[in-house]
């Protein structure tokens, strides 16, 4: 089994991440927790186990939060940025890492979809919609 290992940052670039992921494990959940937390319509998480995880550069702040199932999740972020990092379970064995804060989480596809039963109704329609490379006047995209 390859092993990637993966490294990023919050935004202000403080606090420093770096992993090796469970292969495979790339998931967007789209659940309401995710949607308020992320402020977007999903969120794209990948999994490291705890030994595999490791913050560097400070201490992350977190939260403890519940999730319906009532599992008790402690949600890690920076607390001078505020960039969402991870979610762990309180024992820290599994992390979900927030791809988004990854330097190559933009290459992570998501494999599953959770909780696609909250997920907006645009997200289906996406590629329907005019997309631009850059800002606002910049040039139009075109797919396949
Ligand atoms: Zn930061
Ligand atoms: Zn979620």
């Amino acid at each position: 089994m390859t092993k990637v290992k993966v490294s990023g940052s919050c935004h202000c670039g403080k606090i420093k991440i770096n992993a090796t992921l469970i292969e495979g494990k790339v998931i967007a959940c789209h659940c309401t927790d995710c949607q308020i937390s992320a402020g977007g319509p999903f969120r794209v998480i990948v999994q490291s186990n705890g030994e595999d995880f490791e913050i560097t550069g400070g201490a992350a702040e977190y939260v403890k939060t519940s999730a319906d199932s009532g599992n008790h999740r402690i949600q890690g972020f920076c607390g001078t940025c505020g960039s969402s990092l991870y979610a762990c379970d309180l024992n820290k064995n599994l992390f979900n890492i927030r791809a988004g804060c990854l330097e190559n989480g933009s290459e992570f596809s998501p494999k599953v979809h959770i909780f696609g039963g909250s997920s907006p109704f645009w997200l289906k329609e996406i590629g329907k919609s005019s997309w631009l490379e850059k800002g606002p006047g910049s040039k139009q995209m075109e797919f396949d």
